[in-house]
């Protein structure tokens, strides 16, 4: 079995991130690796295209505080510390794919739904952060 260094795994911060973050350990462990967990948020600027002059400083916070409670709940089953809880604004896959290089990430562990057609074997997500990573990248598959 190949051995990593420091797992960094990305989350939605759906219930689904539980079983990310189990698998995540499962091979943390047997490697011994540091583990660090990421999710990103979406800029509001993009949901609500400036048409309406809205200050979104304040809302932005909220969702970036509720985001660092959520990874920290999660962080607490797998012993992680706060220093390794990473919450980002951006698109997901570039975020993942910055934090994985700005802390020497050597594999990247996504969930995946695995819905988008015979083809298409990954989800919109977990495809963007394969495409590009510069370490090995983990999909663990959902059970739907
Ligand atoms: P999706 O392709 O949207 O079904 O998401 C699949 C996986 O991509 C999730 O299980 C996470 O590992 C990752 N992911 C999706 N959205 C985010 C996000 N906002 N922040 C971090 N990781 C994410």
């Amino acid at each position: 079995m190949p051995t990593y260094n420091h797992i960094l795994v990305a989350v939605d911060l759906t219930e689904e991130s539980g079983t990310v973050l189990e698998k995540a350990t499962e091979i943390g462990s047997l490697c011994q690796a540091k583990l660090s967990l990421v999710h990103v948020l979406e800029p509001l600027g993009y949901a609500y295209g400036g048409d309406i002059p809205m200050d979104l400083t304040e809302v932005q916070k909220q969702l970036d505080q509720h985001a660092r409670e959520r990874l920290t709940e999660l962080g607490a089953r797998a012993n992680i510390s706060t220093e390794n809880l990473h919450v980002s604004i951006g698109r997901p896959e570039t975020e993942v794919h910055r934090i994985a290089e700005e802390t020497k990430a050597d594999l990247i562990v996504v969930g995946s739904h695995g819905r988008h057609g015979f083809g298409l074997l990954l989800g919109s997500t977990a495809n963007g952060v394969l495409h590009g990573a510069k370490c090995d990248v983990l999909a663990v598959k959902f059970r739907e």
